[in-house]
């Protein structure tokens, strides 16, 4: 039999209501799906995984109790959920929880098979009260934490290549000596105030392909070496892409290809496991979006021999 690259997906994904015209690429999920059924070759080498919610008891070891209570209750004030950036609603907690849900299985998807991609996920913007830039929960924290408690994983490397600096991940992990944060980003883009990550790298606008792999090669080896991480999560967002509507760098589709691939192929060398999710990309045309997600799944396809039959 041949072992499959596990992908984890929930129809919720794309399913939550927005305003006409919102920012948020609600569509590029199914699209993305849509494109990995489509793609025969790619379709034979992977396992969908559904996930479950996730209990939201969950999430108050990790956040204010009575945040978590008031987004639940939908009784957050209307300053904080339009700094979240969504319309309260019941499907929008639903979508929530069940994308948080969707990152934990993607730990133990990634524990057991060394790779594990979720086609969702990232939300590297909410703090320990209070969400942000279209972030209710940390997942990338919740997932670190929930790492933690496998045998032998002493320390989570949070890699977070998403072009807006993880500033909700590095506060809720200042003081947790097992879980290291490395983000690389552009230096002016949203959110104004970054808190520092273990290793941050702050990019100037119209950074290009060869640029962004020379600052964060050789990062990414020297935080390996370092700190030498048990498990590694992996923020793989397209917003660095030049035509990004988000974001300010000049990174194109290979760039961000041989990106996903020095990763991947990073933890597999060492023997860490990796548990990644697609995070941002923002484009009016969602569907433009898609072949850069897709390519984080080509890379971890390159780099094992899921699928093959041996
Ligand atoms: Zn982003």
């Amino acid at each position: 039999m041949a072992e499959l690259l596990p992908l984890v997906y929930h129809p919720i994904y794309s399913d939550f209501p927005l305003p006409d015209g919102h920012r948020y690429p609600l569509q590029k999920y199914r699209m993305l799906k849509e494109h990995i059924e489509s793609d025969v070759q790619m379709h034979s080498a992977v396992a969908f995984v559904e996930p479950a919610s996730l209990n939201p008891s969950r999430l108050k070891s990790i956040h204010r109790p009575e945040y978590v209570d008031a987004l639940l209750a939908g009784s957050l004030p209307l300053a904080k959920m339009r700094r979240i950036g969504f319309p309260w609603s019941e499907a929008l907690l639903r979508r929530s929880l069940t994308s948080l849900g969707g990152t934990l299985d993607t730990v133990q998807q990634a524990m057991e098979c060394g790779i594990a991609i979720h086609l969702t996920g990232g939300y590297h913007h909410a703090h320990y009260d209070f969400g942000s830039g279209f972030c209710l929960f940390n997942d990338l924290i919740l997932a670190a934490t929930e790492a933690l408690t496998y045998p032998g994983i002493e320390r989570v490397l949070i890699v977070d290549c998403d072009v807006h600096h993880g500033d909700g991940t590095a506060a809720l992990a200042v003081d947790n000596s097992q879980i290291i944060t490395l983000s690389i980003h552009s230096e002016k883009n949203f959110p104004s105030r970054k808190p520092p990550s273990d290793i941050d790298i702050g990019l100037p606008n119209g950074t290009d392909s060869e640029s962004y792999l020379h600052h964060f090669c050789p990062m990414l080896t020297l935080a390996l070496a370092q700190y030498q991480p048990d498990f590694v999560i992996y923020d793989a967002g397209v917003d660095i892409h030049t035509d990004d509507e988000l974001g300010y760098l000049n990174v194109c589709s290979d760039g961000i290809l041989e990106r996903d691939r020095f990763v991947l192929t990073q933890c597999r060398t060492l023997d860490i496991p990796v548990a990644a999710v697609i995070g941002g990309g923002y484009r009016t045309e969602q569907e433009k979006l898609v072949p850069l997600h897709a390519n984080l799944i080509s890379a971890a396809l390159s780099v094992t021999a899921f699928g093959a039959n041996q």
